[in-house]
This record gives structure tokens, C-alpha cells and sequence, in this order.
């Protein structure tokens, strides 16, 4: 008997799976793809590191997640600056002073703001109650038409009126010359690929991949003294509450024979007409020279049963579900449910080892689980 059966090969159960083992427990992980990794998942085509679920840039603020996740790979000093397509122009992203001078012509922070100021005080919202008022009261109509209603309505799926406004606070605004996407002060790509990080966590503790959790509890239902499910927690209660909802992602990818295709790692189309949301260029992630190049189409999808639930979707309607599958699952007292699925979370890498430190903390009546 396993002490820990831990239920996908993503970070969230690596993690624990490395911190379980490293404390003399004996873990089977097991994940029903046919790789480890999960969507952090990169793998090496022609010298460029492909991450095949999308494009994952490595940010915190937390110097501790920092040194942790430091210990298994060396990060290169990439910044992430993504472009925004919208019809012929071309913006800078997250919205700066460099987006809001090609949108209006404006040199100065103070021109900048009176500017936006001037939009927001024709559309009188007082608190924002969904994404859509939350954006045009932090950026005005500009900027929100062009950049912003497009992207999201088909990365969501949604209209902007229906979604959250915590999903729009996750881009910075700044008054200055500055197109670093994120605020956290340590940022990079793990040299040689997340995939790599993983295969560290995970040497020397039993895998199995391609390996379904409910398939394989029902032959063996006494494999281990204890779970840790980082699958989708609705599936794990067989939806008996209701199903919640998710965004699922098809991803496009192409082998170019061309050294440069886009000029840069991600490369946004804000219209709502193009059917993907951006493209990625793989090389650019570490600087690459190689003579040929990667890039992936991103297409957002509705979750149906069988396709990757990517991302939760936490509406109130939602989280109000989750909240339900919650107290179920505190009622479990051998499972521990985790990771973006199992949290149901819009979790970011940081916050995943974040959770999964907590985990193992709480598990073993540690007060400190870093070093
Ligand atoms: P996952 O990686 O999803 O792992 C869960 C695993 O469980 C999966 O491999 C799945 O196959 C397995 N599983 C599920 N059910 C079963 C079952 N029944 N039996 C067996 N196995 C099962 N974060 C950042 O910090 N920076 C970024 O730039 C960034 N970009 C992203 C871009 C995209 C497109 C997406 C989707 C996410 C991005 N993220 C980013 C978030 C990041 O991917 C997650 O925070 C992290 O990978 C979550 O880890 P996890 O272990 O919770 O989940
Ligand atoms: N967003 C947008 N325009 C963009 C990029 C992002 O409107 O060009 C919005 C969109 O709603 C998106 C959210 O900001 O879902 C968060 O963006 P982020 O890049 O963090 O999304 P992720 O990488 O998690 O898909």
C-alpha cells in the first residue's frame, strides 16, 4: 500500500509529491495523459522548447516560491511584452504610456490620464460590478473596444458584462514607458524547459502516465493510505451537484522554415473576428537562433465533457457550485483536492507551489516547509 496516491503529474501534485517523498513517504503519481507535467508540459522540437498547453512565463513576488522553484532549474532573464494586433494597428501590451501615445498621440503620463479620465467620466459607473465596467472605468472606451472587449469575449466565451472583474485586474496599468506584462520582481523560462523541472521533482518516485484515476480505483480501491486529486473536482464527486464550467483551448502548431515569423514570444489579435487569441513563438521564450521556428495558434473553446477543462470559470454562479463541491470535500478526510482544477482556482505556477507548500505543511503539522 502507497502511503500517497497522487492524482495528476502537474505541478501541484509534483510538488507535494517531491515533499512527501522527501519526508520518507511512499507515492504513486499517476496521470491520464500520456506525459508528465501537465499543462506545464514543454518538449523539445528541432532545439526549441514547445510548450504544448499555451505559453507559461514563470513570475512572483514571493522571493521564497522563487528560491523553491529555483532549485530544480536555472531561469533565463526573459521579460514578458506582448504585442496586441487590433486591425491594422499595433499596441503595446500591458496597457503603458507606450500603448496609450499610439493609441492617442499623447507624450506625458498627465495627457495620458486626463485622456482616459475624459472617456470615464462620460459613462457614470460608480462600482464596477462585472469586467466589462471594471475595464472602462480603470481604461476608458479606447482601449477597451480595441483591446480588450474582443480578446475577452472569445477567451471567455462570454460577454464582457457576464464575467468577472478580477480577470481584467490581473493585467497592469502604468503611466510609464514600461511593457514588463507582470509587476512581480522575479520573472524567467526555466532554461531547458518546464518539463525538466518535473522529471526532478518526480526522480526516484514511482509514475505511471496514461493512468485514469477512476479507472484505476476501481480495480484497486485500497492503493494507497491517502489521496491527493488535482483533477477536476466535479468529476471527482461524479457531478452530483452539477457540472461547473470551464474554458477549453485548441492549440495550433506549425514548424516553420523561417528564422523569425512574428518578432516576439506572444503576439495578441484583439478582434473579435480572428478565431484565435494569440500566437506564440516558441524560440523567442529563450532567445533562440535556431534556423527554423515554432509558433502556436491559440483557439478558446467551450469545456464538454472529454475536451481540458483549462481554466475554471469563476463566475458567481460557479463559485457558488464550488463552494458546494468544497464542503464535500472537507468531508473526505483521506483525499486532499488541489491545483487549479482541484481548487477550481485561476491559479497562476507561483501560486500552484504556493498551495501545494500549504498542503504539505498542514499534512505533516510542519510551521515551515521552505529550504
Ligand atoms: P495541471 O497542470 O492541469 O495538472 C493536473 C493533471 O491532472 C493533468 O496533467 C491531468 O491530466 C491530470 N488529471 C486530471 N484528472 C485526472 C484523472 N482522473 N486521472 C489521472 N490524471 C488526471 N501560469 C503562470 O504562472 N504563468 C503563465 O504564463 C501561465 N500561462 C498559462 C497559459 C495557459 C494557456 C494555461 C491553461 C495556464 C497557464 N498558467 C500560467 C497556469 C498554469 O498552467 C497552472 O497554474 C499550473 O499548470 C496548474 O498546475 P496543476 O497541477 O494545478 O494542474
Ligand atoms: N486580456 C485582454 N486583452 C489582451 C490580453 C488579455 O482583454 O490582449 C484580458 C482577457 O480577459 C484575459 C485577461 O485579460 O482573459 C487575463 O489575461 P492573461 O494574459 O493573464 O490571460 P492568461 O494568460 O491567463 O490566459
Amino acid at each position: 500500500m502507497y502511503d500517497y496516491l497522487i492524482v495528476g503529474a502537474g505541478l501541484f501534485g509534483s510538488v507535494f509529491a517531491y515533499e512527501a517523498n522527501k519526508r520518507g513517504k511512499r507515492c504513486l503519481v499517476i496521470d491520464k495523459r500520456d506525459h508528465i507535467a501537465g499543462n506545464i508540459y514543454t518538449e523539445d522540437v528541432g532545439d526549441i522548447q514547445v510548450h504544448r498547453y499555451g505559453a507559461h512565463i514563470f513570475h512572483t513576488s514571493n522571493k521564497e516560491i522563487w528560491d523553491y522553484v529555483n532549485q530544480f532549474a536555472t531561469f533565463n532573464h526573459y521579460i514578458n511584452s506582448p504585442v496586441a494586433v487590433y486591425k491594422e494597428e499595433l499596441y503595446n501590451l500591458p496597457f503603458n504610456m507606450n500603448t496609450f501615445s499610439k493609441m492617442w498621440g499623447v507624450h506625458t503620463p498627465k495627457e495620458a490620464k486626463a485622456k482616459i479620465q475624459s472617456q470615464i467620466d462620460q459613462l457614470n459607473i460608480s462600482t464596477p460590478k462585472n469586467l466589462e465596467e471594471q475595464a472602462l472605468s480603470l481604461v476608458g472606451t479606447d482601449v477597451y473596444e480595441k483591446l480588450i472587449k474582443g480578446y475577452t469575449e472569445k477567451q471567455w466565451g462570454r460577454d464582457c458584462t457576464e464575467l468577472p472583474a478580477f480577470i481584467i485586474k490581473r493585467l497592469p496599468l502604468r503611466f510609464t514607458f514600461d511593457n514588463n506584462y507582470f509587476n512581480d520582481p522575479y520573472q524567467g523560462i526555466p532554461k531547458g524547459g518546464y518539463t525538466a523541472i518535473i522529471e526532478k521533482m518526480l526522480e526516484g518516485i514511482e509514475v505511471q502516465t496514461s493512468t485514469d484515476y477512476f479507472e484505476l480505483i476501481k480495480e484497486k480501491p485500497a492503493l494507497a493510505k491517502k489521496i491527493v486529486f488535482t483533477g477536476m473536482i466535479d468529476e471527482y464527486f461524479a457531478y452530483q451537484l452539477g457540472e461547473l464550467q470551464y474554458r477549453s483551448l485548441r492549440f495550433e502548431t506549425e514548424d516553420l522554415p523561417e528564422e523569425n515569423y512574428q518578432g516576439n514570444a506572444v503576439v495578441n489579435y484583439t478582434q473579435r473576428e480572428i478565431p484565435y487569441t494569440r500566437i506564440i513563438e516558441h524560440k523567442h521564450f529563450d532567445f533562440g537562433k535556431q534556423d527554423h521556428t515554432v509558433i502556436t495558434r491559440e483557439y478558446p473553446s467551450e469545456w464538454e465533457k472529454g475536451s481540458e477543462p483549462y481554466y475554471p470559470i469563476n463566475d458567481e454562479r460557479n463559485n457558488t457550485l464550488y463552494e458546494k463541491y468544497h464542503a464535500l470535500a472537507q468531508k473526505e478526510q483521506n483525499v486532499i483536492f488541489g491545483g487549479r482544477l482541484g481548487q477550481y482556482r485561476y491559479y497562476d505556477m507561483d501560486k500552484v507551489i504556493a498551495a501545494a507548500l500549504e498542503a504539505v505543511k498542514e499534512e505533516f503539522s510542519e510551521d515551515h516547509v521552505f529550504g
